[in-house]
């Protein structure tokens, strides 16, 4: 077609999880449970004012989300999720086909799609041999063009987290003009007390973004809700590029009344981390390589076989998520779902 840029033709495509009759899903990183009935009541109330365009500026949850964080409205951009708000980043940092984003490799497959779509130039920083962020090889490869940095804690898909004070030392060394983004999707799922939290270094650090998200532990991503808490400037910035009216009134409501049943959500989380634990054991036990989780999910370093555990996995009516050549990406779910996991993975041979 004519006038459709030549360039997307290699854009990488989004892979989406799949969902088949009978089997259960673990490539998506979802909590396998709805969300609690008060919050499908405040959804179904917010979808019956549905011939209404929702609050442009969802001004009810950015106050709701300032008075959780502790911070001000004017630092808040609430997107159609925090994918959404990547591409925003690109967009209010990059301009020129030069300028360049940065992000650890293996890492949040939207990261490089976002990045070719803003018409600018992807970096990629391989992790280290424990499939952590090498934070000093990507301080060292910033250059005048840098632009943007995505640093996700907890690594989609390797589910390693980055510590405070490596991070303030990375902070320290690409300096105040370069925007980093730090990407805790996972964040109510971090229990390592080294790990790095965001929003407690906002005020040192006005090029810092942090992006948090409704979709996981919150249950809600299926309604598309994410937001970034970061300076004012940028904030705004932000704002100004989102697609209007992208936040539908019912995410709006139903992160709201997600926020007031925190404490049932969030306790649903510790089952996790248990579990966690005990599948990763497992997985070990059986000879395979996988490193320590803070997230809802294991990483499973396979490199050639990916494809054919996968596939294997499949058969048993277990969806996984594998990134040939490297590896496979679980979702770690309920007591049972880990079960049928785990019968699927011991019967692969390793
Ligand atoms: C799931 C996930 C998100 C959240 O995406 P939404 O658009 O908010 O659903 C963001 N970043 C990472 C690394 C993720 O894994």
């Amino acid at each position: 077609m004519t006038s459709i840029r030549p360039d997307l033709d290699s854009l990488p495509a989004y892979v989406p999880g799949r969902a088949v009759p009978g089997a259960i899903k673990l490539a998506s990183n979802e909590v396998p449970i709805p969300p609690p009935a008060a919050v499908l009541a405040a959804i179904a109330e917010a979808a019956a004012g549905g011939n209404r365009y929702p609050d442009l500026a969802a001004v009810a949850l950015t106050e709701r989300l300032a008075t959780e964080l502790g911070v001000g409205t004017e630092r808040i951009a609430v997107g159609c999720g925090s994918v959404s708000l990547c591409q925003q980043l690109v967009q209010i940092s990059c301009r020129e086909t030069t300028d360049e984003v940065m992000f650890a490799w293996r890492s949040f497959e939207a990261y490089p799609i976002v990045t070719q779509i803003g018409n600018a130039r992807a970096v990629t920083i391989p992790l280290d041999g424990d499939f952590r962020h090498d934070l000093d090889a990507m301080a060292a490869a910033v250059t005048p063009n840098t632009r943007l940095i995505f640093v996700c804690s907890p690594n989609n898909p390797t589910g390693t987290v980055v510590h405070r004070a490596e991070f303030e030392r990375f902070l320290a060394a690409v300096g105040p003009d370069v925007l980093v983004a730090l990407d805790e999707a996972y964040f109510e799922y971090v229990m390592d007390p080294e790990a790095v939290d965001g929003t407690r270094l906002l005020e040192a650090h006005p090029n810092l973004v942090v992006l948090r998200t409704f979709s996981k532990a919150y249950r809600l991503a299926g309604l598309r809700v994410g937001y970034a808490v970061t300076a004012p400037d940028v904030a705004t910035a932000l704002r100004k590029v989102c697609v209007p009216f992208s936040i539908s009134s019912v995410a709006q409501a139903g992160a709201i009344a997600a926020l007031d049943h925190a404490s049932e959500l969030l306790s649903a989380c510790k089952e996790v981390v248990g579990e966690r634990v005990r599948v990763r054991e497992a997985l070990v036990a059986a000879g395979y390589t996988v490193p320590a989780t803070q997230a809802n999910f294991v990483w499973l370093a396979l490199g050639e076989r990916t494809a054919d555990f996968a596939r294997h996995c499949g058969e048993h009516k277990v969806i996984v998520r594998p990134f040939h050549p490297d590896g496979v990406r679980v979702t770690v779910s309920s007591p049972e779902e880990n079960d049928r996991l785990l019968e699927a993975v011991l019967a692969f041979a390793p």
